[in-house]
């Protein structure tokens, strides 16, 4: 955190978690592009695959005198860790790369294969980096089969929310064309303000029905509105409007085009149209690895999480292309991207060792596992029933479940659990 990674720098952030990883016989690969630094490190090559994906780089941390400790001057107060980065997402490399040196330090063999995905372009235009290390990566069918991304995805708890896909993102500028003129003699001139109030009203007032369980309903936010020379006797030429559309992956990005276009087109209104940022959703359509980070989860926090599709784009969406299982567990995000950005050193230490399980869960074999896969999943849609239950009664935000016992019985599995409203 001392080293000022403002996107797209590094700043040498990768090199620190590359010596670690050596250390632990991960190899290691540079797969720079541009001025971006992209760190791809692997250890085995077996299935599955499980692949910890982060960021080194971090948003600009504005006046260094609204800080209450120097942005780039990593700071214990208050049981807390202070500085750009802290939430967003430098403790979670952190808590990934620490976890990793605890769990190999303890399994020399382990089932399958490990890998970390390391970029200095997310915060940014996100164009040299997770994408492009994908994209090698299917060039010489090096798969991935689960993905975790740790981006803050915490509410109240840690743990109390997790990510299993994002809406699809894209940014449009309509110019609306007139001819300018001065204001005495509006006949001579054509008024681009008062022909895009149609369009303005029409698009504020578009909605989509397309949501369902996993994901809300497409919106869309009219973010700019440009136009005038600075004078009031002048009509203008032109008026320039942006917005930005949020989408399920119910409805395409070709449909959405052709919505607005025909909008524009049915006003009868002059006007030039762009496209541009574009970000696919994505959502991870097979439960095992979220219910594998769950039970992680419930097991070191007793909270169990809730699955999201909420929130901005994530790299998650470039993984999601090679097919791996995408999920999403870092820290609280009440702090990212504002001044005093921070983070709990309990949290810190907890995220760690959730980590830590979950590379228990997926690498170690289910013979040895404390915990079996399949038992994981029974409990996790168990505690689902029974939080459906409890929690209307409860007036707590988080049911805290305190254990669960399997007691057999011939041929059949009964599962006992003790609730309790105590951590
Ligand atoms: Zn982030």
């Amino acid at each position: 955190m001392e080293k000022p990674s403002v996107s797209p720098r590094d700043e040498g952030c990768q090199k620190l978690i590359s010596d670690r990883l050596k250390r632990l016989d991960f190899t290691i690969e540079s797969m720079n592009s541009g001025d971006v630094s992209n760190l791809w490190a692997r250890k085995g090559s077996q299935s599955p695959h499980l692949s910890y994906v982060g960021h080194t780089d971090v948003v600009p941390a504005g006046h260094s005198s609204d800080w209450k400790y120097p942005p780039f001057t990593p700071t214990i107060a208050d049981g807390r860790l202070y500085g750009r980065g802290a939430a967003d997402m430098k403790a979670s490399i952190a808590a990934m790369v620490t976890a990793c040196e605890r769990f190999f330090g303890r399994h020399h063999s382990f089932n399958g294969s490990m890998s970390f995905l390391i970029t200095s372009d997310e915060e940014a235009v996100a164009i040299d980096g997770t994408r492009v290390v994908v994209d090698r990566l299917m060039q010489r069918s090096e798969g991935i089969d689960y993905c975790l991304v740790g981006e803050p995805t915490s509410d109240k708890v840690l743990g109390d929310t997790i990510k299993v896909g994002r809406r699809g993102s894209l940014t449009c500028k309509i110019i609306v064309k007139g001819k300018q003129g001065h204001v005495a003699y509006p006949h001579l001139a054509d008024n681009p303000i008062h022909r895009a109030g149609e369009l303005i009203e029409k698009l504020a007032r578009k909605t989509w029905n397309d949501g369902d369980d996993v994901f809300p309903n497409t919106t869309l936010q009219i973010s700019n509105v440009r136009s005038g020379v600075g004078v009031d006797n002048v009509i203008p030429g032109i008026l320039e409007l942006t917005m930005n559309i949020r989408h399920s992956p119910v409805t395409s990005v070709d449909s959405l085009i052709d919505e607005v276009e025909h909008l524009c087109q049915s006003i009868g209104i002059a006007y030039d149209i762009e496209w541009y940022g574009f970000s696919e959703p994505y959502y991870t359509v097979k439960t095992e690895f979220a219910e594998v980070i769950s039970a992680a989860v419930r097991q070191k926090t007793g909270v169990l999480p809730v699955m999201s599709t909420s929130g901005g784009t994530s790299d998650g969406r470039f993984v999601a292309k090679t097919g791996a299982q995408v999920v999403e567990l870092g820290p609280l995000k009440s702090t990212i991207h504002k001044v005093n950005e921070c983070i709990d050193i309990n949290e810190l230490d907890l995220l760690s060792e959730i980590y830590e399980k979950i590379l228990e869960l997926m690498l170690v074999n289910s013979s040895t596992s404390s915990t079996p896969l399949w038992k994981n999943k029974i409990q996790t849609n168990l505690l689902n029933l029974v939080t459906s239950f409890i929690q209307p009664i409860t007036n707590r935000g988080v049911l805290y479940l305190n254990q669960v016992r399997e007691v057999r019985s011939g041929a059949l599995t009964v599962l006992g659990i003790w609730i309790s409203d105590q951590v």
